[in-house]
C-alpha cells in the first residue's frame, strides 16, 4: 500500500540528541510550504496511477509548527494527485507544547486521524537533559487533550537510557501510558550521533558516556511491562495494542513504495531509492527553478537483499525464507542460514514456520547481529 511523507523542517530549538534535518528559523515556513506543494505536483508520476494512497505522514522536524490551514493545503493537494482509501491513515508528528485544544480540535477537522507526539519523558530534569522544548506538565496534558478531542488512534514517542532517567523513573513514565490507554508507543533507546550537541558534551567530558547495561535494563524493563499489558512487540521501538500497528511506518518495513517530499526526505519505487538535499536554502531554490533536488540510486540485488534483512528482522513476522528464495535464489536462502547459524546455536535467532526471527531477548543487541547476516 503505497504511502506519502511530507518532512517539515522546522524546530523550535535542537534536542540535544537529534540528528534529523531541520533548521530553528521559520522565516521561510509559508515558501517552504508553496515548495511542497509544488513538489508534489512534480513527482506525480512517481507513485503509479490507480492506486489510492494507504497513508500520509507529516514527519520533521516538527509538523506541528505548521497552522491547520497549511497542513490542509498539503492533504488536499495529496489527496488531489494520489487518492486516498477510505480507511487511510493521515498521521502527524507534533510536539506537546504545539497542541493547544483549539488546535487539535482543527487538527481532526481538517482529516489528521492519528497522532505521533513526542512526549519522551514526563519527568523535567530528563527533558532538560534532552533540552527538549515543552515541559513535563505539558507533556501529560497534551495527552489528556488528545484523548478529549476525538484522538482515539493516538502514539506518543519515549526516548529511554538517558542517565537522567532512572529505573523507577521509566517504570513511571510507561505506568503513565498505560494508565491513559495509549494504543501506540514508540520506544528508543537514547544514541550518540556524530554532529550533535550530545556528542560534543559527552566528546568534553561534560556529561560521562553513555551506560550499555543502564539502556539494557530499561529495555528489558520496556519489554516485560508492555507483554503484561497486552501490547504487540512489532518491531524493535515500536508496540501497540492489537489492531494499532502504524500503516505508514509498516509500509517501509514491508517494501512497500512511497514518495517523501521536503528537504531531507527519501522515496523507494520498487527499483531504486532517492533522496531530496538535506538543506532548506537548496532545496528552496531548486523547486522555485522546477529542479528536483534529489539523488538516485538504483538498487542492486545486493541491495535489495541487504534491506530487506534488515528491516524484516527488526519486526515480529521476521524475515520469510520463501520470498528469499523466490526473489533472491536458494542459494541467498543458504546463505543466510549459515551466517544464522551460531546466532540460533546461541538462542538468539529462531527459524519459526520457515521465518528467521530474532528472539525477543535479543531484540536490543539487533543491529550486532544483523550486521553478520548481510551480502557482501
Ligand atoms: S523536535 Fe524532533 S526533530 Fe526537532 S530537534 Fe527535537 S527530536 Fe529533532
Amino acid at each position: 500500500m503505497a504511502g506519502v511523507y511530507i518532512h517539515i523542517p522546522f524546530c523550535k530549538q535542537a534536542c540535544h540528541y537529534c540528528n534529523f534535518h531541520f533548521s530553528t528559523s521559520v522565516a521561510r515556513k509559508t515558501d517552504m510550504v508553496a515548495a511542497l506543494l509544488h513538489e508534489l505536483e512534480m513527482r506525480r508520476q512517481y507513485l503509479p496511477a490507480g492506486e489510492p494512497l494507504g497513508s500520509i505522514y507529516f514527519g520533521g522536524g516538527t509538523p506541528s509548527l505548521l497552522n491547520a490551514a497549511e497542513i490542509e493545503q498539503l492533504i488536499g493537494k495529496t489527496i488531489a494527485l494520489f487518492g486516498l482509501k477510505p480507511d487511510a491513515e493521515i498521521t502527524l508528528e507534533a510536539n506537546p507544547d504545539d497542541l493547544s485544544e483549539n488546535k487539535l480540535w482543527e487538527l481532526r477537522q481538517i482529516g489528521v486521524n492519528r497522532l505521533s507526539i513526542g512526549i519522551q519523558s514526563f519527568f523535567e530534569p530528563d527533558l532538560l537533559f534532552m533540552n527538549r522544548a515543552h515541559n513535563a506538565g505539558e507533556a501529560l496534558n497534551c495527552i489528556e487533550l488528545a484523548l478529549k478531542t476525538g484522538f482515539t488512534n493516538l502514539s506518543i514517542d519515549f526516548i529511554y537510557g538517558t542517565p537522567t532517567l532512572t529505573h523507577e523513573q521509566w517504570q513511571r513514565n510507561l505506568s503513565i501510558a498505560f494508565g491513559l490507554n495509549i494504543p501506540h508507543i514508540s520506544a528508543y533507546c537514547l544514541t550518540v550521533e556524530p554532529k550533535t550537541a550530545l556528542h560534543s558534551s559527552i566528546k568534553k567530558g561534560k556529561i560521562a558516556p553513555l551506560q550499555d547495561e543502564h539502556a539494557q535494563t530499561q529495555f528489558n524493563l520496556l519489554t516485560q511491562s508492555m507483554e503484561e499489558r497486552g501490547y504487540q512487540h512489532y518491531e524493535i521501538s515500536n508496540f501497540c495494542l492489537p489492531g494499532h500497528i502504524a500503516v505508514h511506518n509498516s509500509s517501509y518495513w514491508s517494501g512497500a513504495h512511497y514518495l517523501g517530499i521536503g528537504p531531507s526526505a527519501h522515496s523507494y519505487n520498487g527499483v531504486s531509492r532517492s533522496w531530496n538535499v538535506a538543506n532548506n536554502a537548496l532545496y528552496l531554490k531548486a523547486i522555485q527553478q522546477n529542479n528536483l533536488p534529489a539523488e538516485t540510486e538504483i538498487l542492486t540485488p545486493q541491495n535489495k537483499y541487504n534491506e530487506y534483512i534488515m528491516t524484516a528482522l527488526r519486526t515480529m513476522w521476521g524475515a520469510d525464507l520463501t520470498y528469499l528464495s523466490a526473489e533472491f535464489g536458494e542459494e541467498k536462502t543458504r546463505y543466510l542460514l549459515s551466517q544464522a547459524q551460531r546466532y540460533v546455536q546461541q538462542g538468539k535467532l529462531q527459524v519459526v514456520q520457515n521465518r528467521l526471527l530474532l528472539a525477543p531477548d535479543a531484540r536490543f543487541t539487533a543491529d550486532a547481529i544483523i550486521a553478520h547476516l548481510f551480502w557482501g
